[in-house]
């Protein structure tokens, strides 16, 4: 399985009068001065519902970019019958040619398309240049060169023979369809759910977060023009509780690979399982949902590297990443300096509009979630038990922005320590120096989830007893670092508890579940 050596992309610098910066402020304006209508795909044709719904970007949302078109019943049916008709043919398809089209598609986001992929993610998440960058531009194109990689290593791993019997597993895709559900968070992740199970043969019907739609679109053309066939790949939008209740109840399907709220996942789950009995085989259920990710710090730590880890862990990509750190643990020797490096960072901010390129931080996604922010900083304003130091301040007159805010509290159970928020707020709590075995405990104990989470310290002994102590609380453990930036290829991705079924997003061990493995013996 001679496949290219997968290699990270490497980040652009989008450096003042650089020609990529040139390209995506005029991709940008382009797309934000025109009206897009963003068809569903399905059997490889536009599909034009009638019944639209309008886009606006997160930082100006009085401002309409385009509509979408959503789906009734009949066209998930439709898109259903279309994924088990190409089937057919998609799953006899030689591992060769599967891989030549995702690798295509590397090609063409890292080519022609970077500059409307990065755009188009601007606009739909707020994103800031180099968050997109980041993100669209370079997570995607190293999924889908990693899983190629990822790929051939799985099929390489075959059993011993003798010379009278040959044994060989085949990786076959599932039988039936698979079922993509993505996050507005991550374009990345919302092209990689949909393609590795694509890669591995599988037909998928694919429903992207309507806050996403823009991107979504973007990656729907990179996989049209890199030659995914019709009927592998089918778009569909609109009512999550109506698309999602046609796909659980054929029994065809086959696996459900998602990214989203741990509420909704376990919903999901419910429904997967009450149906049990009308499915062919036992679909598959992948799931990398919420966080509430911690930092800790050792008496030991240096007191700039712990700031740095809060302030770039808690406020990059306005906190939106299910990675991002909302809570930390600070010992009362460090507090001091290092509240005075985080406010002093945080001065420097500038928050407004993406293209912008100033701008660090940016809105938040919507309505929904800019209210819910604001909800929970009114109350650590009100509260006895927490202290805003930073930020606070929220203002939905254009766009949905609430400043980077840190509140410190009294109480290590208190509310936000505890609740996932999903935007850029971090709660402290800081800690008698001496205690930090108990503090290790209370970390553990405080949250339902267990996706990322940081120590630092200069402490060996330290660091050891943290990630003994730790061992169940994150699935991604990060030693002197922040909790977030998982690269592909280097750092797979996914947490356990209520974060997910920890089944690393880059990985060989994420594109297994998409398989089912027909063991053939022949004897001579
Ligand atoms: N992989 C990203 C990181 O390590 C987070 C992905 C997510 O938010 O789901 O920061």
């Amino acid at each position: 399985f001679n496949v290219p050596i997968a290699v990270n992309e490497p980040v652009k610098s989008y450096a003042p009068g650089s020609p990529e910066r040139e390209e995506v402020l005029k991709a940008y304006k382009d797309m934000y001065n025109s009206k897009i209508d963003v068809p569903m795909y399905i059997n490889g044709k536009d599909v034009e519902t009638g019944n639209t719904r309008t886009m606006s970007p997160p930082h100006d949302h009085q401002h309409i970019v385009g509509t979408y078109h959503v789906a009734e019943k009949s066209h998930i049916e439709e898109a259903i019958s279309t994924a088990l008709e190409a089937r057919k043919k998609w799953s006899q398809m030689p591992w060769e040619q599967r891989t030549g089209i995702f690798l295509k598609a590397a090609e063409l986001i890292a080519g022609p398309y970077r500059a409307k992929i990065n755009a188009a993610t601007m606009i739909a998440q707020s994103k800031n240049i180099y968050q997109a960058e980041i993100d669209a531009a370079c997570e995607l194109i190293d999924f889908l060169r990693f899983n190629v990689q990822f790929m051939s290593e799985i099929y390489m791993d075959q059993p011993e023979s003798t010379s009278d019997a040959w044994n060989r597993i085949e990786y076959r895709p599932l039988e039936g369809f698979t079922y993509a559900v993505t996050p507005f968070n991550f374009t990345a992740i919302a092209g990689n759910l949909p393609s590795c199970m694509a890669l591995m043969g599988n037909v998928v019907v694919w429903k992207p977060s309507d806050s996403q739609i823009y991107s979504a679109k973007v990656i729907m053309d990179v996989f049209k023009e890199a030659g995914v066939p019709d009927g592998v790949i089918n778009v569909v939008f609109g009512d999550p509780v109506m698309i999602t209740d046609t796909v659980l109840n054929s029994p065809d399907f086959s696996g459900l690979h998602f990214t989203g709220s741990t509420t909704i996942f376990k919903s999901l789950w419910k429904q997967i399982g009450n149906n049990i009995d009308t499915y062919k085989t036992y679909p598959r259920i992948v799931g990398e949902t919420g966080g509430k990710d911690f930092i800790i710090a050792h008496k030991s730590a240096n007191a700039k590297q712990v700031a740095t880890a809060i302030v770039r862990g808690a406020f990059e990509f306005q906190g939106q990443k299910c990675s991002a750190a909302s809570r930390a643990y600070i010992p009362n020797n460090l507090w001091e300096d290092v509240k005075d490096f985080v406010l002093a960072d945080l001065k420097s901010f500038k928050m407004g509009s993406p293209e912008d390129m100033s701008n660090f931080i940016t809105a938040v996604i919507h309505e929904g979630s800019f209210d819910k922010l604001a909800k929970y900083i009114d109350e650590a304003k009100a509260h006895t038990d927490a202290e805003i130091i930073a930020g606070g301040n929220y203002d939905k007159s254009k766009g949905y922005f609430i400043e980077p805010t840190v509140i410190v509290t009294k109480n290590p159970k208190y509310t936000t320590m505890c609740t996932e928020l999903f935007g850029p707020v971090i709660t402290i709590y800081v800690y008698d120096q001496e205690a930090y075995s108990e503090t290790l405990k209370l970390v553990d104990e405080t949250s339902e989830y267990a996706l990322t989470g940081a120590i630092l310290a200069s402490c060996r002994y330290a660091i050891e007893e943290a990630t003994t102590a730790l061992q169940n609380s994150a699935g991604n453990f990060y030693i002197n670092d922040k909790p977030t930036g998982a690269v592909v290829g280097q750092q797979p991705f996914g947490g356990a508890r209520a974060s997910g079924t920890n089944d690393k997003a880059g990985s060989a061990q994420n594109l297994l579940r998409w398989v089912s493995p027909r063991m053939i013996k022949e004897t001579f």
